[in-house]
This record gives C-alpha cells, structure tokens and sequence, in this order.
C-alpha cells in the first residue's frame, strides 16, 4: 500500500488511546525507514527522478532496511518490548507498524517489492494484488471512509446529553 495510507491505516485502527497521532508515524515508519535515505542518497547523487524506479536502480542497501522494516518479526518485537517495559498505551499504538507489514503482504506483488514477512527466518513472499490496481486502492480508500466514519468523533449534543440529564435531575430535586 502507500505509505500515506499506511499512515491513515495506522490512524484508523490504533489511533485513539492516549497517542492519536503517533500511530500515523508507526503505520508509515516500516517505508519511511528505507526510502527518506534511499531519497537523499538520490539527491546527493543527482540521479533523482519522478515515479516507478527500476527495480535494478536501488541500492541492495535499501532491500536490506526494507526487508528488516517490513518484517512481522521487527514489528511485533517492537510491540512486544513496549509491552513489557509497561507502555502499554504506546505499545497499542505501536500495533501500526506489525498492521503494515501484513498490509503489504497483501498488496503487493511478489516482483516489486514483495514482503518478506517472515524476514530473517525466512525469505518467503506472499504474491499479492499491487495496491496500483484501481480495485484495491479504491477498496482501501473506501474502507478507510467507513472505518473513520465508525470512528468520528462523538456528535457535540451525545457528549452533553450526561450534563443535561444531570441538571434536568436537579432541578426536579428542588
Ligand atoms: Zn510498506
């Protein structure tokens, strides 16, 4: 998936105990990791250039931080280790970034940056449906629509209606 979705992913699902917005940076960190680099070495390089790069273009450096960053392994670790050292809320939000890896996993094809989502352990690649398909990517907007929506704020006049049966209450006392 893009990463910005990534981020909204992260948002929508993890986004709302404690830290609201930190789950956009955990949804996008797995791609930020390798490609903010990979983005500058370009740039030093003067060899910067607009869309899909050449697979034999990247620097095998750049699949060494990817794979490590799309593991399920590096993610749930992160999890797992915010867990027990009592960050509970943090390790909540942290689920974004395992969330990606099994994302990608899904949506995209095995050629073009497959996940490796069993990395170290093992180099397998489940062959997905790229996200550049009309079909999945309208389906990930859709889905985060409904998702945000279940999820929008509670409407000003819910959030008082405790207030006001409160004050109702008392004036009947008295
Ligand atoms: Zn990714």
């Amino acid at each position: 998936m893009d990463t910005f979705s990534h981020a909204l992913w992260g948002k929508a699902l993890f986004g709302y105990k404690k830290y609201l917005y930190l789950p956009l940076v955990f949804g996008a960190a797995p791609d930020l990791l390798p490609f903010i680099p990979n983005l500058f070495y370009k740039l030093i390089n003067g060899n910067f250039s607009y869309g899909r790069p050449s697979i034999s273009s990247i620097p095998d450096w750049v699949f060494l931080i990817y794979d490590f960053s799309h593991s399920l392994i590096t993610g749930t670790f992160l999890v797992l280790v915010l867990f027990f050292c009592k960050k509970k809320y943090l390790s909540f939000a942290a689920l974004a970034w395992p969330f990606h890896s099994i994302l990608d996993s899904v949506s995209h094809s095995r050629d073009f940056f497959g996940t490796k989502i069993f990395w170290p352990l093992s180099d397998y690649k489940f062959d997905g449906v790229s996200w550049g398909q009309p079909e999945v990517w309208f389906t990930n907007i859709i889905l985060l629509i409904i998702i945000f929506y279940i999820r929008r704020p509670v409407p000003l006049i819910i959030a008082w209606t405790p207030l006001l049966s409160k004050l109702l209450k008392k004036n009947k006392k008295l």
